[in-house]
């Protein structure tokens, strides 16, 4: 815990232990190296608490982020692994990640032509997601260029659906992309995410693979038994305050929620402007002191109100949101009407995230 005097009142603390042996569960079931997604803030979990972790780990290729701005930060973390962009750079900003050492997605011969010399392309292929890289049918001609340009080091591509049951779609992605590979030099391909390394497993001429969501924990609800994952995420935050409801009050706004007896509450520094989702008002639990109890009344923007009632608990005792076991990001997300995805990068920033064992 942090001693300076004004610090942060909800945490969110990363397990080394657990995303090391995700890792290493993700790798060998896709018989290669990792790319590991590190976007949005890894996440959520926070890119220097992740990329610190990821860069010691054997399994790992590489890093991958979103935008050229999170490039840049991750390139400055000095993580010791290639950092690969995922998204098109605006022209300017091509030089300055390639000085980087950023490798960046190439989806046309213009962008070919104007990579520096040192620069290092992974050519994008869009074998069926529609959002970016280049048709298959442009991809050949833009690849042999980039080999003739000395720039190659990789190709990949993005599944649109496989972390859905019906994998048809999946698989003829996979079959547009192996076609153009075939015409291409050896490179480093690339394209499941965690779904897909979970559906398809090992897919020949494949040299690394992307897995996000399941680096940090999570399987769609039907391939949970693929691989046992753990959630590295544990999130806390404090109590500021407890008080006695009297039997037939309301607490919070529009009054929602009604007190059947004299309620024991405690004031808890977590809200939704935090990214506890407002939409989990009604359903919302959390751990305290080890026992499983609701969350009463609307959740607030900062802050909201467990019923502890019987509890021995006092102030500045801390209140469990989700860890790896008993309360899930996945039961958040549920009772938010959301997905883990948008809840973990939901977060927000007076969540102070550290790392742990
Ligand atoms: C986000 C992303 C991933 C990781 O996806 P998950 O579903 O979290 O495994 C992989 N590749 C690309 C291109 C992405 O944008």
């Amino acid at each position: 815990m942090p001693q300076n005097k004004l610090s942060a009142r909800a945490h969110a603390r990363t397990s080394a232990a657990a995303l090391e042996g995700n890792l290493r569960a993700l790798s060998r079931r896709a018989g290669v190296p990792l790319l590991l997604p590190v976007k949005a803030g890894a996440y959520g979990h926070g890119l220097d608490v992740v990329a610190r972790i990821a860069a010691g780990h054997p399994d790992v290729w590489g890093l991958a982020v979103a935008t050229p701005q999170e490039a840049g930060t991750l390139a400055g973390l000095n993580p010791g692994k290639p950092v690969v962009l995922l998204t098109p750079p605006r022209p300017a900003e091509v030089p300055v990640l390639a000085d980087l050492g950023v490798r960046l997605p190439v989806a046309s011969l213009e962008e070919a032509e104007n990579l520096p010399p040192h620069a290092r392309a992974h050519l994008k292929v869009d074998t069926g997601m529609n959002r970016l890289g280049a048709r298959p049918e442009d991809a050949v001609r833009i690849g042999l260029r980039l080999a003739e340009r000395g720039v190659l080091e990789g190709a990949y591509t993005h599944f649109a659906t496989a972390d859905e049951p019906d994998l048809a779609f999946a698989w003829e992605q996979f079959r547009r992309f192996q076609q153009v590979l075939a015409q291409l030099p050896p490179l480093l391909a690339h394209a499941s995410n965690g779904g897909g390394i979970l559906s398809l497993g090992a897919l020949p001429g494949m040299g690394l693979a992307r897995p996000g969501l399941a680096s940090y924990g999570f399987a769609p609800a039907h391939l949970k038994d693929v691989l046992p994952l753990t959630p590295i995420m544990t999130l806390e935050a404090e109590i500021t305050h407890l008080h006695m409801a009297r039997a037939g009050e309301t607490v919070s706004y529009g009054g929602l929620w009604q007190a059947t007896r004299d309620t024991l509450l405690a004031t808890v520094s977590l809200g939704y402007a935090d990214g506890y989702p407002r939409n989990a008002t009604g359903q919302a639990q959390v751990i305290v002191a080890g026992e499983r109890r609701p969350v009463v009344g609307r959740i607030c923007m900062d802050q909201c109100m467990v019923d502890v009632t019987g509890l021995a608990v006092a102030v500045g005792e801390s209140v469990r949101f989700w860890g790896p076991d008993s309360i899930t990001v996945g039961d958040v997300a549920g009772w938010g009407g959301t997905n883990e995805y948008e809840v973990l990068t939901g977060l927000g920033t007076r969540v102070e995230r550290l790392g742990a064992e």
